[in-house]
């Protein structure tokens, strides 16, 4: 076997390898040891290809950071494009899933999760510092913390997406719908909400996890370029002590992609968040000169979040329009509001703070706002036209707003040189003529000489009346969610009896 296959041209063995590996393509979401890592051992050649394939994308726990440290000294290191620490906190049985965790659990979770985030920074600071060296921002590195409990209580909708990648996706049907009156499921469907403690356990505190004392000032990684955090798991991370100095750790990133859950419990859990968020968008997005890229998202559920209306801060659009300054791509939904991104637009604000505010880069932006709503739609949009003026690169911004007392999208975009606004509503909203007029003069900025187009549209209230059913028809969606977390959120709701 072996002197007929190395009479083989090399194109030819490598088309051969390249078709074993596809038709192993299949297995690649499965949570055990890969299949295809056992033909490895057939000779040097098929382990590099097999290798270069199979650490293209790396899900690592706590307990894998050694081995990760051990095998990535070599030119391995050239393979992996994203890494995964998806850290897991002990399990839990029943006797405490309705409990929120001791103050001791807090501390040691804490410091265990801090140790892990400051060793495998350690070990990629070496990636860079010692050879074989990998370019600077190349990888993108990913966080994660749940406990493999959770989906065996109160959250039993994990079972069906735990195992989802940001580049797969399990389709959860056909399955067994579950009944599980303790945790509130029946065929399916949670049938009451949880109470304040259940979510304590899941979400943990709402300040966080945080990094330990020592690890608050981790090693330099220049080799990651973009951070992410998915919807998948709902944990909370303290700004402050633990994404605070992350991004800090990271000098060349550029792309900083954020899914989080609203604060659960109570007002005073989201107050909490917001304050959080508050250091995020003032102080550490701006801090950071080397970003790019930054998409927030911020979900919700009705069973786990009883305060789906309550308004976003102020100070948190306020701040954000001043962090953003320096980005070419900013996408925040859901807990910062265009009102206030765009405050110092309205008429009677200050003109030399908004002659101030300045996006010299800024090429895409998507925002919500509840002002997309029927009594106040032409000012945000109005407000929104004005700052665009202080945007020259600006080629499209969408303005959304899911809700079941009405929806709407705004969005103003330059194809092939031509400007248009469209504006689509579940209450037949039109363009006035001082809209059009705002907007004509945004589109002599950008795209002198060329007339705008307008167009209006409806959107369904049969179909659209909420965050959830909106997002189909945005045209930023798929730089604003990872598509897993898309496909998660449309996917039917109905909860799966764990896989035997
Ligand atoms: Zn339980």
């Amino acid at each position: 076997m072996s002197c007929i296959w190395s009479t083989l041209p090399a194109e030819i063995r490598l088309l051969i390898l390249e078709n074993v590996i596809n038709s192993y393509e299949d297995e690649e979401n499965k949570q055990n040891s890969h299949p295809l890592s056992k033909l490895a051992v057939v000779s040097n050649e098929w382990q590099y290809q097999i290798e270069k394939h199979l650490f293209k994308r790396l899900i690592i726990n706590q307990h894998d950071i050694d081995a990760f440290h051990c095998i990535f000294t070599d030119h391995r290191r050239k393979f992996p494009q994203w890494v995964w620490l998806r850290y897991e906190l002990p399990t839990y049985g029943c006797d405490v899933c309705n409990l929120p965790e001791t103050p001791a659990d807090i501390e040691a979770n804490n410091a265990s999760f801090g140790r892990s985030v400051e060793k495998l920074f350690c070990s990629l600071a070496s990636w860079t510092s010692t050879a074989p060296s990998v370019p600077k921002g190349r990888l993108t590195l990913e966080l994660s913390v749940h406990s493999p409990s959770d989906k065996k209580h109160f959250c039993r909708e994990l079972e069906s997406r735990e195992y989802d990648t940001a580049w797969s996706y399990s389709d959860p049907l056909p399955v067994l719908p579950l009944s599980d009156r303790k945790h509130g499921f029946v065929r399916g469907y949670r049938v009451r909400e949880l109470s304040c403690t259940a979510r304590a356990r899941v979400y943990g505190r709402p300040r966080g996890m945080s990094l330990s004392h020592a690890a608050t000032v981790l090693r330099p990684v220049p080799s990651v370029g973009r951070l992410v955090i998915r919807r998948q798991f709902y944990r909370h991370f303290s700004v402050s002590k633990c994404l605070g100095p992350i991004l800090g750790a990271l000098p060349a990133l550029t792309d900083f992609n954020y899914e989080h859950w609203r604060g659960s419990m109570a007002l005073i859990d989201r107050n909490i968040r917001h304050q959080q968020h508050r250091i995020l968008f003032g102080d550490v997005l701006s801090k950071h000169p080397t970003l790019k890229r930054v998409s927030v998202f911020e979900d919700f559920q009705p069973t786990y979040h009883t305060h789906l209306d309550s308004p976003a801060q102020k100070q948190l659009g306020q701040k954000l329009a001043r962090s953003s300054r320096h980005l070419e791509e900013l996408h925040a939904a859901l807990n910062v509001d265009a009102r206030d991104f765009f405050h110092n637009f309205y008429p009677g604000s200050n003109a030399d703070i908004a002659d101030g505010l300045r996006w010299g880069n800024l090429r895409l932006l998507s925002l919500t706002s509840r002002y997309l709503a029927p009594e106040s739609y032409q000012s945000l949009i109005k407000a929104a036209a004005a700052a665009a003026q202080n945007m020259l690169k600006l080629q499209t911004m969408e303005l959304w707003n899911g809700h079941r007392r009405g929806s709407c999208i705004f969005r103003y975009k330059v194809v092939g040189g031509q400007p248009e606004i469209q504006l689509l509503s579940t209450w037949d909203a039109e363009f006035d003529h001082t809209m059009t007029r705002c907007w004509e003069a945004v589109a002599q900025l950008n795209c002198p000489g060329r007339q705008l187009i307008s167009s209006v549209g409806r959107l369904d209230p049969r179909y659209v009346v909420g965050h959830s059913t909106i997002l189909r028809f945005l045209e930023l969606i798929d730089r604003m969610l990872n598509a897993t977390s898309l496909n998660q959120i449309l996917a039917p709701t109905r909860v799966v009896a764990p896989k035997l």
